[in-house]
């Protein structure tokens, strides 16, 4: 299983790892903006995917 960690407004991938971490906690690493489009994230706002290595979604 992989955890990531997406920008809702450009789908950059944040934080992609085997970790689960809270998206409070990543999104603090990066001052809470994505670091491609700048975009504002708020951690309430923000979509998290967990994803299985053969790619589907669970
Ligand atoms: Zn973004």
């Amino acid at each position: 299983m992989t955890y990531e960690v997406a920008c809702s407004k450009c789908g950059n991938t944040l934080y992609s790892g085997f970790d689960l971490r809270s998206p409070n906690d990543v999104l603090k690493l990066f001052g809470y903006k994505c670091k491609k489009c700048g975009a504002k994230l708020a951690p309430e706002k923000f979509r998290v995917e967990v994803r299985k290595i053969d790619g589907s979604f669970s």
